[in-house]
């Protein structure tokens, strides 16, 4: 700053001084209310300190509290307990996405020469697949600068685990597989509020109250049809260990509904290499297209004219529209070939299957698509093609479900479907010698 600049300076701050100083006592001059005026500032600047104070005590009480229930609190206090003086360290680790064993082992401070030898291992076994959510259970002990493997634990499906123990310096892995015995089980039940909730009262695994909603999927909408004090009965298989716990379950030979005031009984039977439901008069139950290709989900827009919800003008709404949670199946409504699995137009994820050379259906704004779900692969009916959400021209996780009947789209509600073909000569005797069967082991089980 230059001498000029600076005296220049040194001036204009007085004057702001003899300025400051003038103010000041005007105000001395009414001293009273500047001392309250001061009062009433240092109230307000108290008051909000102390509520600053009191908020983070609160936040910090809360941090710790959710601390003391968290995993880290509980692996730390596992380690201080049960490790602290143990050279054995034991790790639970929960599969993720895109893991591999030796991904997961590399994860901790093992010595690499063992984490090789473990994953070349399990692969000549054929033990390598682990799938997400899959918890393994790690035991290594400490070595010198990096830890060794005693034993590693994990399932692979509901009856196979496998185990890895080590020997010396090698490691002996055993697929452990659970000896289950066949059970045969009748279960039933009225229906109170819905058929799932009914089902699982009486102790009916949800595999096979899936099967059982996909057997009656062309006979009964279970969304509409079922009143309280509906019945069902299933007769199904289990497979149970050596202390009688049901490990898996295998086939439902029998279901039957109770639904308005009709019942529907329908026996499972092989004909062709083939294994089908079949009611009493020996007539398939399989029929060209579902109604409702989803379960547990609510009919929000019916096919015909509509005030769009986006567009806000009246167009023919050429679906119809169920309205589910993001992330509910959506099933294959008929056997076919896949002919878009993509992106497109405001559809958003579409799928659509040919059926036969009249039928297409198509599904609209799912999340994601089904596992194996591509262009030119031939599903099944009842296949998970995909997963209910809300991409494209959407308001909220639903499925548009189109049935086109020659391209033209039609209603689906309303479709006169082929009924299942009627089992004929040595079939329908076969049949009928398996249906009497059944009947009488029901009658002995229940
Ligand atoms: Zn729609």
């Amino acid at each position: 700053m230059s001498r000029a600049k600076l005296s220049n300076f040194l001036k204009l701050s007085k004057g702001i001084g003899k300025k400051i100083k003038y103010v000041f006592i005007a105000f001395s001059k009414k001293k009273y209310l500047l001392n309250f005026f001061f009062l009433a500032v240092f109230f307000v600047i108290y008051t909000l300190i102390v509520n600053q104070i009191k908020f983070y005590t609160k936040l910090k009480e809360n941090n710790f509290n959710s601390f003391l229930k968290s995993n880290e609190f509980n692996n730390i206090k596992e380690f201080i307990f049960e490790n602290l003086k143990s050279p054995y360290k034991k790790y639970n680790y929960t599969v993720e996405n895109n893991d591999t064993l030796e991904k997961v082992l590399k994860k901790y401070n093992i010595n690499k020469n063992e984490i090789n030898n473990i994953a070349s291992g399990i692969i000549k076994k054929k033990l390598s697949n682990i799938y997400a959510g899959t918890k393994i259970q790690i035991v290594t002990k400490e070595g010198k600068g990096t830890d060794k493997i005693v034993s590693l634990f994990y399932p692979i499906d509901a009856i196979t685990s496998v185990e890895i123990k080590r020997n010396k310096d090698e490691f002996n892995i055993t697929k452990i597989v659970l000896k289950l015995k066949k059970k045969k089980i009748v279960l039933s039940n009225t229906i109170k509020n819905n058929l799932y909730s009914s089902a699982v009262a009486v102790g009916i695994e949800p595999n096979i109250i899936v099967e059982f909603a996909n057997i009656f999927g062309f006979e009964v909408d279970f969304q509409r049809d079922i009143r309280t004090g509906d019945a069902f009965e299933v007769y199904y298989e289990q497979y149970v260990d050596d202390d009688n716990v049901v490990r898996n379950t295998g086939k439902i030979i029998y279901a039957s509904m109770f639904v308005n005031n009709k019942e529907l009984s329908l026996y499972n039977f092989k004909h062709d290499n083939k294994e089908g439901y079949y009611d009493v008069d020996g007539k398939s139950v399989i029929k060209t297209l579902m109604k409702t290709p989803i379960n547990g989900a609510r009919l929000s827009s019916s096919f015909g004219i509509r005030k769009h919800p986006i567009l806000g003008y009246n167009k023919l709404h050429q679906g119809t529209d169920f309205a589910a949670p993001t992330g509910t199946p959506i099933m294959a409504s008929g056997s076919g070939v896949i002919l878009r699995a993509q992106k497109y137009k405001g559809y958003g994820n579409y799928v659509s299957i040919r059926h036969n050379s009249i039928y297409v259906t198509a599904y609209g704004h799912m999340s994601k698509f089904g596992r194996g779900i591509r262009k030119g692969v031939r599903v099944n009916q009842g296949r998970i093609i995909g997963y209910v959400g809300s991409t494209g021209m959407s308001t909220g996780p639903h499925l548009h479900y189109e049935v086109l009947k020659n391209n033209k789209r039609v209603n689906s509600q309303r479709l006169k479907l082929p009924s299942g073909k009627i089992l004929s000569n040595e079939a329908r005797n076969k049949f009928e010698v398996e249906r009497i069967k059944i009947d009488v082991k029901l009658a002995e089980l229940r």
